[in-house]
């Protein structure tokens, strides 16, 4: 695998080239107008020391005279970095340090003012000063001086803060990977864990942060969410199977004894048809699990196995209260305000069945020639369809139990039930995008609600 620089390095390095760009940038400029300020101040310079020089001369015969002898080559007053030269008034230089062939111009008199020159492709500022002797010939006196102060010059001359420059940019950098190492930790620990948990399988793993409100222990509490849910439908999964797996059991179990029986015992033909009528009971309960397991599994895949269309369901409700009037045993009556016209969004197999297993629920928890009621209305937002009966009711223990898979409230109380039917119902509500909320009193019956 090609390797990358790590991420605290690329960042560091990132804005450590922004700032030693930033800084150079910065720096060119201070020079530059450094350099443009101090070009006046050459010039007044170069200026007074020259007009000095020619008044030294002018009042000190002695050494001039020394000077035009050849006794002295060096002219006295040398100061920073302009060169003094002395010329007599024929152009021919008698003293001084440099001879600057470019400068051999006999024009002297006119430069009453510094004037510019390139030697060597560097800028110069020259001045001549005229030596006026009593008697005799007279003198001149040239000074010349780098007309910009050099970059080297600069440098050395600010040489604490020039170092200072690099040594800050050095500590930028090494505090800036620091920093970014410090602040990138929680993401290898983020990375630690997510790869222990890939390796190990072990989903209860959790990553340790401190919350610290900053943008990375939120992605440290929202992956552990993740896990959270991750884990529970994990866990729910497994509990899902193997409840089905138990309840498929049963009748397989009941299936398989009737089967020897038959075979190995059963004496008369109508011991065997007992035993078929059991096996085909127990077929039939298998076949109802198998379906609602089906559903689940389909409506998770979405709306491509269960179509969404508008549909008129007041007709759908009024169908399914019909059908169980007919049906309904225990005396039970049935008892409906179901608003006409109500259209909704839904799939139609669902939605019945949905209404059914909570008018069926109604009737087998109902009491002894009891109501049941249902009720069909629709607001501004959603439709609202209630099923309420006044029969057994439910627990409060119960209640928040009876919409899991393989719930079954009181199971000696029917044993026919499967537990499926509310959990389905449930389902079937959510796949709508809706809720469903129950109330209940024991002895005094329930009211399962459903917003859709
Ligand atoms: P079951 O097949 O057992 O009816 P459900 O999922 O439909 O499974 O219901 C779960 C449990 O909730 C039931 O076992 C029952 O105890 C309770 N229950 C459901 N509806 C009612 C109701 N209308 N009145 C009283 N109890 C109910």
């Amino acid at each position: 695998m090609k390797r990358h620089l790590s991420l605290k390095l690329r960042i560091t390095l990132w804005f450590t080239f922004f700032l030693v760009l930033i800084t150079s940038v910065f720096l060119a400029l201070v020079i530059s107008i450094y350099r443009t300020y101090s070009s006046e101040e050459i010039k007044k310079e170069l200026v007074e020391i020259v007009e000095e020089e020619a008044f030294l001369l002018e009042s000190d015969e002695e050494y001039l005279e020394s000077l035009v002898a050849g006794e002295i080559t060096e002219v006295s007053f040398l100061k920073e970095d302009i060169k003094l030269m002395v010329y007599d008034e024929d152009g021919d230089q008698i003293a001084g340090i440099f001879l600057y062939d470019e400068l051999d111009d006999k024009d002297y008199l006119s430069s009453d003012r510094p004037k510019k020159i390139e030697i060597n492709g560097i800028l110069y500022y020259y001045y001549d000063a005229k030596v006026k002797v009593r008697h005799g010939t007279d003198y001149y006196v040239r000074g010349i001086v780098r007309a910009e102060t050099s970059i080297t010059s600069i440098v050395e001359e600010h040489a604490a803060i020039m170092l200072l420059i690099p040594i800050l940019i050095l500590a930028a950098f090494c505090g800036g990977y620091l920093l970014a190492g410090k602040l990138l930790k929680p993401i290898k620990k983020i990375d630690d864990t997510t790869e222990e948990i890939r390796q190990s399988g072990d989903i209860t793993k959790r990553i340790e942060f401190k919350d610290n409100g900053d943008e990375l222990s939120g992605l440290s509490a929202h992956i552990n969410n993740m896990f959270d849910t991750l884990q529970k439908n994990f866990e729910a999964e497994k509990q899902f199977t193997s409840s089905a797996s138990h309840e498929l059991r049963t009748p397989v179990s009941v299936i398989l004894a009737q089967c020897e029986y038959a075979i190995e015992n059963a004496k008369s033909k109508e011991e065997i048809l007992d035993s078929i009528s059991s096996i085909q009971k127990q077929g039939y309960k298998m076949n109802h699990l198998i379906e609602a397991l089906l559903m689940f599994t389909r409506m998770d895949q979405g709306t491509e196995k269960y179509p969404k269309e508008t549909v008129n369901l007041s007709d759908i409700v009024n169908s399914s209260y019909e059908d169980f009037s007919i049906i309904a045993d225990k005396n039970i009556s049935i008892i409906t305000k179901i608003n006409t016209e109500v259209v909704g969004k839904v799939n139609k197999e669902l939605f019945s069945l949905m209404i059914n297993n909570l008018i069926q629920n109604a009737i087998k928890y109902g009491k002894e020639s009891g109501h049941v009621y249902v009720e069909l209305q629709k607001n501004a937002e959603s439709v609202k369809l209630e099923i309420r009966d006044d029969g057994l009711g439910i627990s409060d223990e119960d209640i928040p139990h009876i919409f899991e898979v393989f719930y079954r409230a009181d199971k000696s109380r029917n044993s026919k039930g499967l537990g499926l039917g509310l959990s389905l119902v449930k389902r079937i509500v959510e796949f709508h995008g809706g809720n469903i909320k129950v109330e209940s009193i024991p002895e005094k019956g329930s009211c399962f609600t459903v917003f859709i």
